[in-house]
């Protein structure tokens, strides 16, 4: 694999360029180099044909100077030691950011979450928490859902600790489902929180976006979601979606109730009837106004990024984007919202509910609206600001909020001097 698209690799040369406009010495920026501590583990789960297959696990703890790490787990047969370690890394810079009190850490299990049925989903994911258990909790680290994981995962993850515990222990699981210990709000969290940095970018550009048009790559959690609100929030027009069987494209527009529909029966938006199939490639590459990536990592490469032609890219998957496509990108005049940025909303609505877990008393909808926009909002301010004073693209000037949040905390501390 080639540095371009090994994302560990990725991450630390994106952390290499802060460090040396930020001149770190040398201890602070080797230990952002490198991951705190990490366990892999080994899970051995009952298969409903009565064998026992053996899954590989993992959970990083990047950082937890500015506080307990916190990061999804994520179920993806290509993921690896190295996925989760820079996937770790990002929620570090992410939880900075957005400047809420927590560090940054991830978890994977290598599996094909689509072979499994539910009661072997159901498990492998208590055999994970049966390991992992031992070094999560609520003051330190909170595994949050990810790829391919959601509040059904987290609740039998949640119950499972706090059978090992012996009381219930809400606030050491994140985006649980709303009746044990969820927040409000939570499930549309990524996608709300995106949308608001695109409504902060379209005001900073001085263009309107109510009328303009939208693709979406990806249909998980974040881009299902992504399409309900760029209508509902930004008044777009959403003219493609994808997911990893393909996409559709139509030019009035897709309708998200019979595009979601379509997924639940057919398990992909691809084949929704009145469009034209699209293929993953071509859909980054339409005329549209917004175009969010809402799904894996790497997509928008040197390859492609000459013929990007969104004037403002969402990346509300985490590291779409390579270094040199940023490159590419910037030249050109593409206003990028980093992931770091642009999906902050779900980790930040996972602070809400870790908050609303310790003291017991929950929010309404609407409050969490209004404090994950004035989050989100101050955040974009503060990245796009940086890039202005330091004439650096939008992700460096994310790296340089994070990165001195981290190192202020660890020179505190005492960790390096
Ligand atoms: N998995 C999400 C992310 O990458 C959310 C993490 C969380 O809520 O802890 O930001």
């Amino acid at each position: 694999m080639g540095t371009e698209h090994n994302i560990f690799s990725i991450v630390q040369q994106q952390l290499d360029e802060a460090a040396a406009i930020l001149e770190l010495d040398h201890a602070t920026h080797q230990m952002l180099r490198q991951p705190q501590r990490e366990l892999h583990v080994s899970l051995p789960v009952r298969m409903d044909d009565g064998s026992t297959k053996v899954f590989s696990g993992y959970r990083v703890q990047y950082n937890d100077a500015r506080g307990p790490a916190k990061g999804g787990l994520r179920f993806h047969p290509d993921e690896t030691i190295d996925t989760v370690r820079a996937l770790a890394a990002w929620m570090t810079w992410k939880t900075a950011v957005v400047n809420v009190p927590l560090g940054g850490g991830k978890g994977g299990v290598v599996c094909s979450p689509k072979e499994l049925s539910p009661a072997e989903l159901e498990r492998l994911s208590r055999a994970y928490v049966r390991q992992v258990g031992r070094i999560i909790g609520p003051s330190k680290d909170v595994p949050a859902p990810d790829v391919y994981t959601n509040p059904q995962v987290m609740a039998w993850m949640m119950d499972e600790l706090s059978a090992m515990r012996g009381y219930n222990e809400f606030g050491a699981i994140t985006g649980k489902p709303i009746p044990i210990g969820g927040s409000a709000g939570r499930s549309d969290a990524t996608a709300r929180g995106g949308m608001y940095t695109v409504r902060e970018a379209a005001s900073v550009l001085g263009i309107s976006l109510a009328g303009g048009t939208a693709a979406i790559q990806g249909y998980g959690n974040a881009g299902s979601f992504a399409h309900k609100l760029a209508e509902e929030l930004l008044g777009l027009r959403v003219v493609a979606v994808s997911d990893s069987s393909g996409g559709v494209f139509s030019d009035k527009g897709i309708g998200v109730e019979s595009a979601s529909e379509h997924k639940q029966t057919f398990g992909s938006v691809a084949g929704l009837p009145n469009t034209s199939p699209i293929t993953n490639e071509s859909l980054l590459e339409l005329d549209v106004d917004v175009l969010i990536p809402a799904a894996l990592e790497s997509v928008i490469t040197s390859s492609n990024a000459g013929s990007i032609k969104a004037s403002i890219v969402a990346e509300l998957a985490n590291g779409p984007t390579t270094p040199s496509a940023d490159k590419i990108l910037h030249d050109k005049g593409t206003y990028l919202i980093p992931d770091l940025l642009c999906n902050a909303g779900g980790v930040t609505v996972s602070y809400f509910e870790m908050v609303q877990n310790s003291y017991g008393y929950y929010w309404s909808e609407d409050m969490v609206h209004e404090r994950l926009d004035a989050k989100i909002t101050d955040a974009f301010h503060q990245v796009h600001n940086a890039s202005k004073e330091y004439g650096v693209n939008h992700r460096v000037a994310a790296y340089l909020v994070s990165v001195s949040r981290v190192a202020e905390a660890m020179r505190l501390r005492g960790w390096v001097s």
